[in-house]
């Protein structure tokens, strides 16, 4: 299911190149160091399909890791390239917005639904 808060609006590097940085519909900005997109890959080669645990290292990562292409995926997901010739993750929109790690995201882990407007 999609909604604002997991449709980008606009995704781009940040001025200095460093960063990437998605846009939501819901005007929300998520900025990503490529290293952590990179440790985050859900493929099975990152992350053991039975166990759900990842067997991706931060050893098995270059610090300075970037990717060199971004694909969409349909419509629900982003797939990257990296420079280190990883590219089977899919990242869904899902995941990229669960994986905000700005200041508001982070102190609100499960935000509370209100029913009223
Ligand atoms: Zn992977
Ligand atoms: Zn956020």
């Amino acid at each position: 299911m999609q909604t604002p808060a997991t449709t980008p609006r606009d995704i781009n590097p940040t001025e200095d190149g460093k960063a990437l940085r998605i846009v939501w519909e819901d005007g929300h900005e998520s900025v990503y160091l490529p290293f952590d997109l990179r440790m985050s890959c859900p493929c099975a080669g990152c992350v053991d399909e039975s166990s759900g645990r990842r067997t991706l290292t931060e050893a098995m990562v270059p610090p300075n890791v970037y990717p060199t292409a971004i694909e969409y995926v349909g419509r629900y997901a982003l797939k990257f390239v990296w420079s280190d010739r990883h590219d089977t993750g899919l990242y869904s929109f899902d995941l990229l917005r669960g994986l905000c790690g700005c200041e508001e995201c982070n102190k609100m882990p499960a935000p509370p639904r209100r029913s009223s407007r």
